[in-house]
């Protein structure tokens, strides 16, 4: 019902050091939004930033009533913060999408109308990513398509974390309490109807990236251990090819009887390297056991403000038990 009358969509915007660019950010959306039919209400979430986003965003926050804070006591991720901000959201729908207008706001008209079409999740398919070095669009289009492969779930290609979701799949996602979240796949996961625009990636407005190839990495893992088990059936396989080879040569070593010491230290390397890169798989996966074993809390809020013209006072209260 509310998807046809007077909706309200949020819009969660994760922020970590965004002083160049996060005013022109806001200035966007602000026009944008004034332009559009619906009702918004956009949620910055200060992923512990150390530089002036947040005072930049909180002065906004006299100029327009709209704009809510979430201000996390430290730097816990990209990830992390879209949890947070989904999590206090109010909208029917909310809209994740980064603070440096990488993601058009242009784009989320088409996500809303699919939306009002009876999509619950409409995704950004990037097209084109423009101002990216080569190694980044090269190892961005490398990781979606081997996880495509590798997981348990249909999570579609060259989609980033912009998206519009309907308030039930939100629901959902902030039941899900798991650490290092890999937040599309867990969309992915939940289900409903799901439908993708596709958008030209900008390059960003202002400011560098904040993802560097570390934090890259740490999120192929998440997405990976988290959503296939592809890895631990292939321990089994090398161990079993390693075991066919090891016959293969006794039968042979039997009738010619060759092997030398410089054979055997090789083997002993390979050996050794193989069981511990297959340790290291393992340890991938019982890690995030012993992460979710201690159960704490994903994040920790140290303030939050605008939100006192809440439409739905019940979805501060899950906040409160979630922390
Ligand atoms: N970001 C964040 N916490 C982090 C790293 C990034 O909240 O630890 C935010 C960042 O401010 C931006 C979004 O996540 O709004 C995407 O980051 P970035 O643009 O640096 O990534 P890229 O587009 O280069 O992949
Ligand atoms: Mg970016």
């Amino acid at each position: 019902m509310a998807r046809t009358e007077n909706p309200l969509i949020s819009i969660v915007l994760p922020v970590f050091n965004e002083e160049a660019g996060i005013k022109h950010t806001i200035e966007i959306l602000e026009n944008y939004v004034a332009s559009q039919p619906e009702e918004y209400e956009l949620i910055f979430v200060d992923d512990g930033c150390v530089d002036r986003s947040a005072t930049i965003i909180q002065e906004a926050e006299q100029q327009y009533d709209n704009i809510r804070l979430i201000q996390f006591s430290r730097n816990f991720g990209h990830q992390l913060a879209i949890t947070a901000g989904i999590r206090y959201a109010s909208g029917d729908a909310v809209v994740v999408m980064d603070a440096d207008l990488q993601d058009p706001p242009s784009v989320i008209p088409a996500m809303v109308s699919k939306w009002r079409d009876g999509y619950d999740v409409v995704y950004g398919k990037r097209l084109q990513r423009d101002g990216e070095s080569w190694f980044k669009k090269f190892s961005a289009s490398a990781f979606y398509r081997i996880l495509h492969k590798l997981a348990n779930i249909d999570i579609p290609l060259d989609t980033g974390d912009f998206r519009l979701m309907d308030r039930k799949v939100v629901k959902v996602l902030s039941k899900m309490d798991e650490p290092d979240p890999f937040v599309r796949g867990m969309v992915s996961w939940v289900g409903f109807k799901q439908t993708a625009v596709e958008y030209e990636r900008d390059e960003r407005t202002a400011g560098t990236t904040k993802y560097p190839l570390s934090k890259m990495l740490h999120l192929s893992m998440n997405g990976i251990t988290s959503f296939s088990d592809v890895p631990l059936k292939l321990v089994n396989v090398v161990g079993a090819l390693m075991i066919a080879i090891g016959v293969i040569y006794g039968f042979v070593s039997l009738f010619t009887g060759f092997a030398t010491l410089q054979f055997a230290i090789f083997s002993m390397f390979e050996l050794f390297g193989i069981s511990l890169l297959m340790l290291g798989i393992v340890s991938a996966y019982l890690y995030r056991i012993f992460e979710t074993s201690r159960e704490r809390p994903l994040y920790v809020v140290a303030k939050t403000s605008g939100f006192q013209q809440e439409r739905r006072p019940e979805i501060k209260q899950i906040n409160e038990h979630v922390m």
